[in-house]
């Protein structure tokens, strides 16, 4: 069987297209011009000059965690360990271990409580889930780099660093829970 070969026609070769010089010119001109909108006229600019500058964050940004205080106590937390915040959280990032308060109108307090900010997909279910506004993510601060993956899991006097006390209207009405 004979062998036939295609001839490809080459395109016609022309200085500006073996040096790309227009094109260059041309995505140049697009830099320059935005380069001098952005210093001088500011309009379009996307980027902030972070830290100086900060964005305002929306009402319902979802920042770092943190677990609120009892009111009208010495800082106790207001967690009752129901184990609701752990098992609704999708990423298994929240560990709590319940112990016995000794105050039969509390009955459970986390003796601890871990929050693995790395695993946290940022969800809130775990703050839509708290029974008692124990926990919350209204912060607006974000979770800090870290060197070591260790160091990115927050117990409880971390989360209770940045706590509130609460006075949440339990069910709508009746006033605080438990009157605190
Ligand atoms: S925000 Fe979501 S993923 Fe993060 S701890 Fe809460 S429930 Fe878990
Ligand atoms: S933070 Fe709220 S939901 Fe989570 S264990 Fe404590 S009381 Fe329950």
């Amino acid at each position: 069987m004979a062998i036939t070969v295609k001839v490809v026609k080459r395109s016609d070769s022309t200085m500006n297209k073996e040096t790309y010089l227009p094109q260059i010119f041309k995505g140049m001109g697009v830099t320059i011009r935005h380069f001098f909108r952005n210093v001088f006229g500011g309009r379009d600019t996307q980027t902030l000059k972070y830290p100086e500058e900060k964005i305002a964050y929306p009402e319902r940004f979802r920042g770092l965690h943190r677990l609120n205080h009892r009111p009208g106590t010495d800082g106790r937390v207001r967690c009752v360990a129901c184990m609701l915040c752990p098992t609704v959280c999708p990423a298994h990032c929240i560990t709590v271990v319940a112990e016995d308060t000794g105050d039969p109108s509390i009955e459970k307090a986390p003796a601890l409580f871990e929050i693995d900010e790395l695993r946290c997909v940022v969800c809130g279910l775990c703050v839509e889930a708290c029974p008692v506004d124990a926990i919350r993510m209204d912060t607006g601060v974000h979770m800090k780099p870290v060197s070591f993956r260790g160091d990115a899991i927050l117990g409880k006097v971390d989360l209770m660093k940045l706590g509130t006390d609460s006075r949440a209207v339990q069910g709508g009405k009746g006033g605080d829970w438990r009157g605190a």
